[in-house]
Parts: C-alpha cells; sequence; structure tokens
C-alpha cells in the first residue's frame, strides 16, 4: 500500500513527538499507576485523580475514562477489568493527559472504547511504552504488586 508523503511525514512526527513526550516524564523513584499519574499530571500542570468508575455510570463499552474538571484530570477506571487490563486501561488515559488529550484549558474528556481515530492509536502505543518502561523500572515484587493492580488498589483515595 503506498502511503503519501505528507502522511508519511506527519506519522513521523507523531512519533517524534511522542518521544518528546515520554521522555520529559520525570519518573518517580518507586513508580506506581499514582506516581506516575502525578508525575505526568505536573507535565501538564493538572492534578491527576485515579478512581474507579462510580458503579452507577459503568457501562460494558467503556473500560476507563478521564474528564477534566478545573485543574484536575480524573481518570477512572472500570474496577470489574483483569489486574493487568486495568493497569493498561490507566496508562492509555494517563497517555492522553500526557499528549494533552485532556488538558485543563478546555473542558475535555476521553473513553477508551475502539482505537480507531489517530488520537487512540497514539494514546494506546504509549501506554504500551510506559508500561514497557513500568517492566524496566520495577524490579521482582515490587512488580508483581503493580502487575496485579495492588498498586493501584493500594493508592486509592
Ligand atoms: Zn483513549
Amino acid at each position: 500500500m503506498a502511503v503519501s508523503a505528507a502522511q508519511d511525514m506527519e506519522e513521523r512526527q507523531d512519533l517524534q513527538d511522542q518521544r518528546d513526550a515520554l521522555s520529559s516524564i520525570d519518573w518517580p523513584e518507586r513508580p506506581t499507576v499514582q506516581s506516575l499519574g502525578e508525575a505526568i499530571g505536573r507535565l501538564r500542570g493538572m492534578r491527576v485523580v485515579i478512581a474507579p468508575i462510580p458503579e452507577g455510570i459503568r457501562s460494558a463499552e467503556v473500560n476507563g475514562l478521564t474528564v477534566s474538571v478545573g485543574s484536575a484530570a480524573k481518570v477512572y477506571y472500570d474496577p470489574r477489568l483483569a489486574p493487568l487490563n486495568c493497569t493498561q486501561t490507566i496508562l492509555h488515559e494517563l497517555a492522553h493527559v500526557l499528549h494533552g488529550d485532556v488538558c485543563a484549558e478546555r473542558s475535555a474528556a476521553s473513553y477508551r472504547t475502539t482505537f480507531d481515530t489517530p488520537q487512540e492509536r497514539r494514546a494506546e502505543l504509549t501506554a504500551t511504552r510506559l508500561m514497557l518502561e513500568l517492566n524496566r523500572r520495577i524490579r521482582g515484587s515490587d512488580l508483581l504488586d503493580f502487575l496485579s493492580g495492588r498498586a493501584a488498589r493500594a493508592h486509592r483515595p
């Protein structure tokens, strides 16, 4: 399949932006989804709050969503997900915050459902990279705690 030069350049620019965004994260010494969320929030001048989707508004289609309220980014995840899927969902939402898809200046919401827009694909790719980076930084039992979701639960408000 032929890709036009303009498209090609756009994709390369996207990849560059993605690398820049990832390398600008000031990684916490002991990364958890919570501390990583706070680090990403600081980059965007937002306070990141991670919480389960309130029971009344859970739906089968939405695994996670982020809503900006003032300068807070509220990242919600479906606590019924398998732990690894749950972590991936939260990282996907944090990726939206990182890329400025959700920001304090305008009221914005992002929903994790399907990945058929460039913004969604970018968030999903970044989430995967964040997961790999976390794996690299977390060792042994800490990693097991993290992947089993204990880290997320331990930091629920
Ligand atoms: Zn998304």
